[in-house]
Protein backbone atom coordinates (compact mmCIF):
# COMPACT_ATOMS: atom_id res chain seq x y z
CA UNK A 1 0.00 0.00 0.00
CA UNK A 2 1.22 3.28 -1.02
CA UNK A 3 1.46 5.89 1.90
CA UNK A 4 1.05 9.62 0.54
CA UNK A 5 2.19 12.64 3.37
CA UNK A 6 -0.02 15.56 3.63
CA UNK A 7 0.05 18.38 6.51
CA UNK A 8 -3.97 17.77 7.24
CA UNK A 9 -6.24 14.28 6.51
CA UNK A 10 -9.52 15.34 6.35
CA UNK A 11 -12.30 12.38 6.83
CA UNK A 12 -15.78 13.19 5.24
CA UNK A 13 -16.90 15.86 2.50
CA UNK A 14 -20.32 17.39 4.45
CA UNK A 15 -19.99 20.90 5.59
CA UNK A 16 -17.88 20.87 8.49
CA UNK A 17 -15.15 18.76 6.61
CA UNK A 18 -15.31 20.61 3.42
CA UNK A 19 -15.39 24.18 5.00
CA UNK A 20 -12.17 22.60 7.26
CA UNK A 21 -10.47 21.49 4.34
CA UNK A 22 -10.98 24.65 2.26
CA UNK A 23 -9.75 27.26 4.43
CA UNK A 24 -6.46 25.12 5.44
CA UNK A 25 -5.35 25.09 2.06
CA UNK A 26 -6.17 28.31 1.76
CA UNK A 27 -3.56 29.11 4.17
CA UNK A 28 -1.25 26.74 2.19
CA UNK A 29 -1.38 23.38 4.21
CA UNK A 30 -1.36 20.77 1.80
CA UNK A 31 -4.35 18.79 2.57
CA UNK A 32 -6.72 15.47 1.38
CA UNK A 33 -10.20 14.97 2.00
CA UNK A 34 -11.47 11.70 1.60
CA UNK A 35 -15.39 11.41 0.75
CA UNK A 36 -17.37 8.01 0.85
CA UNK A 37 -19.90 9.07 -1.35
CA UNK A 38 -19.90 10.82 -5.12
CA UNK A 39 -21.71 13.63 -4.41
CA UNK A 40 -24.65 14.96 -4.64
CA UNK A 41 -25.79 12.91 -2.74
CA UNK A 42 -29.07 13.06 -0.23
CA UNK A 43 -28.74 14.60 3.23
CA UNK A 44 -31.54 15.82 6.14
CA UNK A 45 -30.52 19.32 7.56
CA UNK A 46 -31.57 21.97 5.05
CA UNK A 47 -32.38 25.12 7.66
CA UNK A 48 -29.64 27.25 7.48
CA UNK A 49 -29.42 30.21 10.15
CA UNK A 50 -28.51 33.83 9.00
CA UNK A 51 -25.26 33.75 11.13
CA UNK A 52 -23.80 31.51 8.49
CA UNK A 53 -23.04 34.72 6.39
CA UNK A 54 -19.35 35.06 7.63
CA UNK A 55 -18.21 31.54 6.94
CA UNK A 56 -19.94 31.80 3.48
CA UNK A 57 -18.33 35.25 3.16
CA UNK A 58 -14.91 33.46 4.40
CA UNK A 59 -15.26 31.05 1.06
CA UNK A 60 -16.72 33.71 -1.46
CA UNK A 61 -19.38 31.97 -1.40
CA UNK A 62 -22.37 34.02 0.09
CA UNK A 63 -23.62 35.40 -3.61
CA UNK A 64 -23.41 31.82 -5.01
CA UNK A 65 -25.89 30.58 -2.09
CA UNK A 66 -28.44 33.73 -1.55
CA UNK A 67 -29.12 33.26 -5.67
CA UNK A 68 -29.45 29.44 -5.58
CA UNK A 69 -31.51 28.85 -2.04
CA UNK A 70 -34.86 29.30 -0.53
CA UNK A 71 -34.71 32.68 1.50
CA UNK A 72 -35.55 31.96 5.07
CA UNK A 73 -36.75 34.49 7.28
CA UNK A 74 -37.62 33.20 10.36
CA UNK A 75 -39.61 30.17 12.58
CA UNK A 76 -42.78 29.76 12.35
CA UNK A 77 -44.61 28.05 15.26
CA UNK A 78 -48.03 26.34 15.40
CA UNK A 79 -49.26 24.49 18.55
CA UNK A 80 -51.69 21.70 17.32
CA UNK A 81 -53.14 21.13 20.18
CA UNK A 82 -54.57 24.25 20.55
CA UNK A 83 -53.76 26.00 16.74
CA UNK A 84 -52.19 29.12 18.47
CA UNK A 85 -49.35 30.55 16.26
CA UNK A 86 -46.20 32.98 16.48
CA UNK A 87 -43.99 34.14 14.21
CA UNK A 88 -40.62 34.23 14.98
CA UNK A 89 -38.70 36.35 11.78
CA UNK A 90 -34.86 36.80 12.34
CA UNK A 91 -35.44 40.52 12.21
CA UNK A 92 -36.46 40.24 15.92
CA UNK A 93 -33.76 39.51 17.05
CA UNK A 94 -30.94 41.46 19.15
CA UNK A 95 -28.83 41.80 16.64
CA UNK A 96 -30.60 41.85 13.55
CA UNK A 97 -27.73 42.85 11.59
CA UNK A 98 -28.65 39.91 8.71
CA UNK A 99 -32.37 39.45 8.89
CA UNK A 100 -32.18 36.61 6.60
CA UNK A 101 -30.99 32.65 6.32
CA UNK A 102 -31.87 30.30 3.82
CA UNK A 103 -33.02 26.66 3.33
CA UNK A 104 -30.40 24.50 1.31
CA UNK A 105 -31.09 21.09 -0.28
CA UNK A 106 -28.18 19.41 1.20
CA UNK A 107 -26.71 17.83 -2.17
CA UNK A 108 -26.46 20.81 -3.54
CA UNK A 109 -24.86 23.05 -1.04
CA UNK A 110 -22.57 20.37 0.23
CA UNK A 111 -21.75 20.06 -3.39
CA UNK A 112 -20.71 23.29 -3.56
CA UNK A 113 -18.82 23.65 -0.52
CA UNK A 114 -17.08 20.37 -2.15
CA UNK A 115 -16.23 22.09 -5.04
CA UNK A 116 -14.95 25.32 -3.56
CA UNK A 117 -12.66 23.20 -0.99
CA UNK A 118 -11.32 21.38 -4.61
CA UNK A 119 -10.98 25.13 -5.89
CA UNK A 120 -8.98 26.08 -3.11
CA UNK A 121 -6.16 23.32 -3.81
CA UNK A 122 -7.57 20.41 -1.29
CA UNK A 123 -6.81 17.08 -2.82
CA UNK A 124 -10.18 15.70 -2.88
CA UNK A 125 -10.64 11.73 -3.21
CA UNK A 126 -14.36 10.81 -3.87
CA UNK A 127 -15.93 7.99 -3.32
CA UNK A 128 -13.09 6.60 -0.75
CA UNK A 129 -14.04 5.52 2.48
CA UNK A 130 -11.97 6.15 5.76
CA UNK A 131 -11.19 2.94 7.21
CA UNK A 132 -9.43 3.55 10.34
CA UNK A 133 -7.17 6.41 11.95
CA UNK A 134 -3.89 4.89 13.01
CA UNK A 135 -2.04 5.97 16.01
CA UNK A 136 1.56 6.03 17.25
CA UNK A 137 2.13 7.20 20.84
CA UNK A 138 -1.48 8.08 21.52
CA UNK A 139 -1.04 10.69 18.49
CA UNK A 140 -2.87 10.13 15.80
CA UNK A 141 -0.30 10.12 12.93
CA UNK A 142 -2.53 8.28 9.80
CA UNK A 143 -5.69 7.00 7.89
CA UNK A 144 -5.99 4.01 6.00
CA UNK A 145 -9.08 3.99 3.25
CA UNK A 146 -10.32 1.95 0.58
CA UNK A 147 -11.79 2.78 -2.72
CA UNK A 148 -14.65 1.41 -4.17
CA UNK A 149 -12.60 -1.17 -6.24
CA UNK A 150 -11.48 -2.23 -2.97
CA UNK A 151 -7.82 -1.01 -3.19
CA UNK A 152 -6.27 0.25 -0.41
CA UNK A 153 -4.75 3.50 0.46
CA UNK A 154 -2.50 5.16 3.12
CA UNK A 155 -2.38 8.89 4.09
CA UNK A 156 0.42 10.29 7.06
CA UNK A 157 -1.07 13.49 8.26
CA UNK A 158 0.27 15.96 11.24
CA UNK A 159 -3.65 16.63 11.94
CA UNK A 160 -6.79 14.29 10.95
CA UNK A 161 -10.04 16.03 11.32
CA UNK A 162 -12.68 13.51 11.45
CA UNK A 163 -15.67 14.95 9.65
CA UNK A 164 -17.70 11.85 9.22
CA UNK A 165 -21.22 12.98 10.73
CA UNK A 166 -23.49 10.51 12.55
CA UNK A 167 -20.95 8.04 11.76
CA UNK A 168 -18.87 9.77 13.53
CA UNK A 169 -15.37 7.27 13.31
CA UNK A 170 -13.20 8.23 15.99
CA UNK A 171 -16.19 8.86 18.09
CA UNK A 172 -16.81 5.52 19.28
CA UNK A 173 -12.91 4.22 18.98
CA UNK A 174 -11.06 7.32 20.70
CA UNK A 175 -13.62 9.98 21.94
CA UNK A 176 -16.41 7.98 23.96
CA UNK A 177 -19.17 8.61 21.95
CA UNK A 178 -22.50 8.51 23.93
CA UNK A 179 -26.48 9.41 24.02
CA UNK A 180 -27.30 12.59 25.66
CA UNK A 181 -30.13 11.06 28.25
CA UNK A 182 -33.63 12.59 27.51
CA UNK A 183 -33.15 14.01 24.07
CA UNK A 184 -33.58 10.62 22.75
CA UNK A 185 -36.07 11.16 20.13
CA UNK A 186 -36.73 9.85 15.95
CA UNK A 187 -36.60 11.80 13.28
CA UNK A 188 -38.80 10.72 10.42
CA UNK A 189 -38.50 12.68 7.20
CA UNK A 190 -39.21 12.84 2.96
CA UNK A 191 -39.42 15.99 0.48
CA UNK A 192 -42.34 16.51 -0.69
CA UNK A 193 -43.44 18.82 -3.80
CA UNK A 194 -46.82 21.38 -3.76
CA UNK A 195 -46.85 21.61 0.00
CA UNK A 196 -48.90 24.71 1.47
CA UNK A 197 -45.73 27.60 2.29
CA UNK A 198 -46.13 30.27 4.17
CA UNK A 199 -43.79 33.04 3.30
CA UNK A 200 -44.09 36.96 3.48
CA UNK A 201 -42.65 39.32 1.24
CA UNK A 202 -38.88 38.80 1.57
CA UNK A 203 -38.65 34.78 2.08
CA UNK A 204 -39.91 31.40 3.61
CA UNK A 205 -40.75 30.70 7.16
CA UNK A 206 -39.14 27.51 9.14
CA UNK A 207 -42.32 26.24 10.40
CA UNK A 208 -42.39 24.60 13.79
CA UNK A 209 -45.73 22.54 14.49
CA UNK A 210 -45.42 21.19 18.17
CA UNK A 211 -47.81 18.03 18.55
CA UNK A 212 -48.52 15.15 21.45
CA UNK A 213 -45.69 12.90 20.15
CA UNK A 214 -43.00 15.74 19.42
CA UNK A 215 -42.65 18.83 17.02
CA UNK A 216 -42.48 18.67 12.93
CA UNK A 217 -40.79 20.79 10.65
CA UNK A 218 -41.80 22.05 7.05
CA UNK A 219 -39.11 23.78 5.22
CA UNK A 220 -39.42 24.89 1.53
CA UNK A 221 -37.16 24.63 -0.57
CA UNK A 222 -36.41 25.80 -4.39
CA UNK A 223 -38.89 24.92 -6.60
CA UNK A 224 -41.91 23.89 -5.19
CA UNK A 225 -40.32 20.99 -3.17
CA UNK A 226 -40.42 20.74 0.63
CA UNK A 227 -38.74 18.73 3.39
CA UNK A 228 -41.09 18.02 6.49
CA UNK A 229 -40.06 15.96 8.83
CA UNK A 230 -41.37 14.30 12.32
CA UNK A 231 -39.16 14.26 15.29
CA UNK A 232 -40.68 11.77 17.42
CA UNK A 233 -40.76 10.81 21.60
CA UNK A 234 -39.67 6.97 22.09
CA UNK A 235 -42.24 6.28 23.22
CA UNK A 236 -44.81 6.87 20.29
CA UNK A 237 -41.74 5.49 18.14
CA UNK A 238 -42.63 1.77 20.22
CA UNK A 239 -46.21 2.29 19.52
CA UNK A 240 -45.36 1.39 15.97
CA UNK A 241 -47.14 -1.81 14.66
CA UNK A 242 -44.98 -4.95 14.33
CA UNK A 243 -44.21 -4.92 10.95
CA UNK A 244 -45.40 -1.67 10.22
CA UNK A 245 -43.22 -0.15 6.87
CA UNK A 246 -42.42 3.62 7.58
CA UNK A 247 -44.64 5.24 5.26
CA UNK A 248 -47.77 4.32 7.06
CA UNK A 249 -46.42 4.84 10.69
CA UNK A 250 -45.45 8.10 9.12
CA UNK A 251 -49.14 8.65 7.82
CA UNK A 252 -50.32 7.56 11.20
CA UNK A 253 -48.12 10.27 13.33
CA UNK A 254 -49.24 12.78 10.61
CA UNK A 255 -53.39 11.93 11.94
CA UNK A 256 -52.22 13.59 15.13
CA UNK A 257 -51.02 17.02 13.47
CA UNK A 258 -53.99 18.54 11.84
CA UNK A 259 -51.93 21.22 10.84
CA UNK A 260 -49.38 19.13 8.80
CA UNK A 261 -51.93 17.09 7.60
CA UNK A 262 -52.85 20.73 6.01
CA UNK A 263 -50.05 21.54 4.90
CA UNK A 264 -49.48 18.47 2.88
CA UNK A 265 -53.02 18.50 1.76
CA UNK A 266 -52.29 19.63 -2.13
CA UNK A 267 -48.92 17.76 -1.66
CA UNK A 268 -47.34 14.56 -3.18
CA UNK A 269 -44.27 11.99 -1.65
CA UNK A 270 -41.34 12.86 -3.63
CA UNK A 271 -39.12 10.66 -1.86
CA UNK A 272 -39.30 7.31 0.49
CA UNK A 273 -39.66 7.90 4.32
CA UNK A 274 -36.60 7.80 6.09
CA UNK A 275 -35.88 7.71 9.65
CA UNK A 276 -32.72 8.50 11.98
CA UNK A 277 -33.21 7.15 15.51
CA UNK A 278 -31.26 8.45 18.72
CA UNK A 279 -31.00 11.70 17.45
CA UNK A 280 -29.17 13.41 20.41
CA UNK A 281 -25.60 12.21 21.37
CA UNK A 282 -22.23 13.50 22.22
CA UNK A 283 -18.77 12.76 22.61
CA UNK A 284 -16.70 13.27 26.08
CA UNK A 285 -13.62 14.97 23.83
CA UNK A 286 -13.66 16.29 20.59
CA UNK A 287 -10.02 16.57 20.34
CA UNK A 288 -6.72 15.12 20.96
CA UNK A 289 -3.47 14.55 19.91
CA UNK A 290 -3.24 15.34 16.57
CA UNK A 291 -6.67 15.24 15.60
CA UNK A 292 -10.10 17.10 16.11
CA UNK A 293 -14.11 15.53 15.73
CA UNK A 294 -15.69 18.36 13.46
CA UNK A 295 -19.27 18.74 13.25
CA UNK A 296 -21.64 15.59 14.10
CA UNK A 297 -18.51 13.57 14.40
CA UNK A 298 -18.07 15.00 17.50
CA UNK A 299 -22.09 15.39 18.92
CA UNK A 300 -25.03 16.48 18.17
CA UNK A 301 -28.41 17.92 19.61
CA UNK A 302 -31.90 17.15 18.59
CA UNK A 303 -32.53 19.14 15.47
CA UNK A 304 -35.18 22.03 17.13
CA UNK A 305 -33.01 24.08 17.42
CA UNK A 306 -31.73 23.87 13.77
CA UNK A 307 -28.66 24.84 14.30
CA UNK A 308 -26.27 22.01 13.66
CA UNK A 309 -25.25 23.41 10.10
CA UNK A 310 -24.57 26.58 11.49
CA UNK A 311 -22.39 24.47 13.93
CA UNK A 312 -20.67 22.24 11.88
CA UNK A 313 -19.33 25.59 9.19
CA UNK A 314 -18.23 27.56 12.21
CA UNK A 315 -16.89 25.35 14.02
CA UNK A 316 -14.78 23.91 11.18
CA UNK A 317 -13.72 27.66 10.88
CA UNK A 318 -12.71 28.19 14.08
CA UNK A 319 -10.47 24.88 13.90
CA UNK A 320 -9.00 25.87 10.33
CA UNK A 321 -7.64 28.46 12.52
CA UNK A 322 -6.27 26.33 15.26
CA UNK A 323 -4.88 23.85 13.33
CA UNK A 324 -2.91 26.50 10.85
CA UNK A 325 -1.50 27.54 13.88
CA UNK A 326 -0.79 24.35 15.50
CA UNK A 327 0.86 23.46 11.95
CA UNK A 328 3.06 26.50 12.18
CA UNK A 329 4.35 26.21 15.81
CA UNK A 330 5.21 22.92 14.77
CA UNK A 331 3.14 21.10 17.64
CA UNK A 332 -0.54 19.29 17.39
CA UNK A 333 -0.90 17.90 20.78
CA UNK A 334 -3.97 18.30 22.40
CA UNK A 335 -3.70 21.52 24.60
CA UNK A 336 -3.48 23.27 21.03
CA UNK A 337 -7.23 22.66 20.48
CA UNK A 338 -8.60 23.12 24.19
CA UNK A 339 -9.83 26.50 23.48
CA UNK A 340 -11.46 25.22 20.27
CA UNK A 341 -13.33 21.98 22.22
CA UNK A 342 -14.21 24.58 24.92
CA UNK A 343 -16.43 27.18 22.38
CA UNK A 344 -17.89 23.72 21.58
CA UNK A 345 -18.87 22.66 24.49
CA UNK A 346 -20.61 26.32 24.73
CA UNK A 347 -22.26 25.84 21.97
CA UNK A 348 -23.99 22.10 22.83
CA UNK A 349 -24.88 23.72 25.89
CA UNK A 350 -26.67 26.39 24.72
CA UNK A 351 -27.97 24.16 22.04
CA UNK A 352 -29.21 21.92 24.84
CA UNK A 353 -30.77 24.51 26.75
CA UNK A 354 -32.69 25.39 23.63
CA UNK A 355 -33.89 21.56 22.73
CA UNK A 356 -34.86 20.49 26.68
CA UNK A 357 -36.91 23.89 26.57
CA UNK A 358 -39.35 22.60 23.64
CA UNK A 359 -39.78 19.26 25.39
CA UNK A 360 -40.45 20.43 28.96
CA UNK A 361 -42.77 23.30 27.64
CA UNK A 362 -41.10 26.02 28.53
CA UNK A 363 -41.12 26.74 25.32
CA UNK A 364 -44.78 27.31 24.37
CA UNK A 365 -45.34 29.60 27.73
CA UNK A 366 -43.03 31.82 25.95
CA UNK A 367 -44.32 31.94 22.83
CA UNK A 368 -48.08 31.53 23.84
CA UNK A 369 -48.51 32.89 27.23
CA UNK A 370 -45.93 35.23 27.72
CA UNK A 371 -46.83 38.83 27.47
CA UNK A 372 -44.23 41.64 26.15
CA UNK A 373 -41.54 41.10 23.17
CA UNK A 374 -37.92 40.84 25.09
CA UNK A 375 -38.27 36.79 25.74
CA UNK A 376 -39.36 36.64 21.75
CA UNK A 377 -36.82 38.77 20.71
CA UNK A 378 -33.96 36.69 22.84
CA UNK A 379 -35.34 33.63 21.44
CA UNK A 380 -35.19 34.96 17.92
CA UNK A 381 -31.43 35.72 18.77
CA UNK A 382 -30.95 32.13 19.85
CA UNK A 383 -32.31 30.51 17.37
CA UNK A 384 -30.44 32.82 14.75
CA UNK A 385 -27.27 31.57 16.28
CA UNK A 386 -26.01 34.70 17.52
CA UNK A 387 -24.10 33.85 20.75
CA UNK A 388 -21.63 31.93 18.13
CA UNK A 389 -20.06 35.24 17.74
CA UNK A 390 -18.48 34.78 21.12
CA UNK A 391 -14.74 34.53 20.14
CA UNK A 392 -13.04 32.49 23.31
CA UNK A 393 -9.42 32.35 21.28
CA UNK A 394 -9.46 36.33 22.27
CA UNK A 395 -8.77 34.66 25.89
CA UNK A 396 -5.45 33.13 25.27
CA UNK A 397 -3.99 35.78 23.21
C1 LIG B 1 -33.43 14.81 11.21
C2 LIG B 1 -32.41 15.91 11.22
C3 LIG B 1 -32.77 17.19 10.84
C4 LIG B 1 -31.83 18.22 10.88
N1 LIG B 1 -32.22 19.49 10.52
C5 LIG B 1 -31.30 20.50 10.59
C6 LIG B 1 -31.65 21.81 10.17
O1 LIG B 1 -32.73 22.06 9.66
N2 LIG B 1 -30.71 22.79 10.29
C7 LIG B 1 -29.47 22.54 10.81
O2 LIG B 1 -28.67 23.47 10.96
N3 LIG B 1 -29.09 21.29 11.15
C8 LIG B 1 -29.98 20.27 11.04
N4 LIG B 1 -29.59 19.00 11.35
C9 LIG B 1 -28.17 18.77 11.71
C10 LIG B 1 -27.28 18.79 10.45
O3 LIG B 1 -27.79 17.91 9.48
C11 LIG B 1 -25.87 18.37 10.82
O4 LIG B 1 -25.46 19.08 11.97
C12 LIG B 1 -24.86 18.64 9.70
O5 LIG B 1 -25.19 17.90 8.54
C13 LIG B 1 -23.46 18.24 10.17
O6 LIG B 1 -22.53 18.37 9.13
P1 LIG B 1 -21.22 17.48 9.13
O7 LIG B 1 -20.37 17.98 8.03
O8 LIG B 1 -20.67 17.41 10.49
O9 LIG B 1 -21.70 16.00 8.81
P2 LIG B 1 -22.43 15.42 7.51
O10 LIG B 1 -23.18 16.50 6.83
O11 LIG B 1 -23.20 14.23 7.95
O12 LIG B 1 -21.24 14.97 6.56
C14 LIG B 1 -20.46 13.84 6.85
C15 LIG B 1 -19.87 13.31 5.56
O13 LIG B 1 -18.92 12.29 5.88
C16 LIG B 1 -19.04 11.23 4.95
N5 LIG B 1 -18.51 10.01 5.59
C17 LIG B 1 -19.06 9.28 6.60
N6 LIG B 1 -18.27 8.27 6.95
C18 LIG B 1 -17.18 8.35 6.14
C19 LIG B 1 -15.99 7.58 6.02
N7 LIG B 1 -15.76 6.52 6.81
N8 LIG B 1 -15.06 7.93 5.08
C20 LIG B 1 -15.27 9.01 4.27
N9 LIG B 1 -16.40 9.78 4.35
C21 LIG B 1 -17.33 9.45 5.27
C22 LIG B 1 -20.52 11.16 4.64
O14 LIG B 1 -20.76 10.55 3.39
C23 LIG B 1 -20.90 12.65 4.64
O15 LIG B 1 -20.83 13.22 3.36
C24 LIG B 1 -30.50 17.95 11.31
C25 LIG B 1 -30.14 16.67 11.67
C26 LIG B 1 -31.08 15.64 11.62
C27 LIG B 1 -30.66 14.25 12.03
Amino acid sequence: MDVEPYDVCVLGGGPAGSVAAALLARAGARCVLLEREAFPRFHVGEALSPRALPVLDALGLAESVDRRFTCAVGLHFTCCRTGRQRAVPWSLGLRGSHPRGWHVPRGAFDALLLERARALGVDVRAPCTAEDVLFEDGHARGVRARTPDGARVGFLAQVILDATGRDTLLGARVAGRQPIPGLDATALFAHFVGARRRTDHIGAFLEVLLFPHGWLWHLPLPGEVSSLGAVCSEAWVRARRKGEALEPFFQRTLEDAPAAKEVLAPARRLTPVQAIAGLSYRCERRAGDGFLLLGDAGGSVDPFPPLGLLGALEGARRAALAVEKALGAGDTSAERFELWEAWYRAQEARHQALARALYGGALETLLFDAPGSAGLQALASALAGDALDVDFTAWSE
